[in-house]
């Protein structure tokens, strides 16, 4: 899988690692070496997570997926993680344990995005079974497609087919 950060949001982009969620859905988190893939891709460092460990990650991302489609608070508050400090070679920095190392900054980053009031700019690419989930920064505020390259420009062949169609019988 190439994993894509599309989003521009860290929550979102997790919440993308289901390739055509609202159709013939595929999880891109199959194995833990998967999620060790997408964390570094995604800038979080070296995280290995158990297999059960790998349940709870996906879990909690599905529970993000319906809490940013305007689902209840309650499975967010209820894993925000606890982080100490700690100092190491004079740097101070957060503490987590595993597998908050991974869902811990994730968790944070959904947490801020909802409190930031961004969340009215969170949509869902308008693709019929794409299902990702952006954040619309565009000034205009109508950006429709997670990328472009994909499912705006699958959406274009799409539009280019039925126009015509129409005159050629295909
Ligand atoms: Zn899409």
């Amino acid at each position: 899988v190439n994993f894509q950060l599309i989003a521009g949001n860290l929550a979102l982009d997790f919440v993308n690692t289901v390739g055509n969620r609202l159709g013939d859905a595929e999880d891109y988190l199959v194995r833990a070496a998967d999620v060790t893939r997408w964390a570094r891709l995604a800038g979080l460092g070296p995280v290995t997570v158990t297999p059960r460990q790998l349940h709870v990650v996906r879990a909690t991302r599905e529970e993000m997926y319906h809490l940013f489609r305007g689902g209840s608070l309650a499975p967010l508050n209820a894993r925000l993680p606890t982080r100490r400090l700690e100092r190491r070679g004079g740097v101070v920095r957060w503490r987590w344990d595993d597998p908050d190392r991974l869902l811990g900054p994730i968790l944070l980053s959904a947490a801020e995005l909802l409190v930031s009031g961004a969340q009215t700019k969170i949509r869902q690419c308008d693709d019929e079974t794409c299902g990702w989930l952006f954040l619309d920064r565009s000034r205009a505020g109508r950006r429709r497609w997670c990328s472009m390259a994909d499912c705006g420009n699958r959406a274009k062949v799409r539009r280019y087919y039925r126009r015509w169609g129409e005159v050629l019988p295909m």
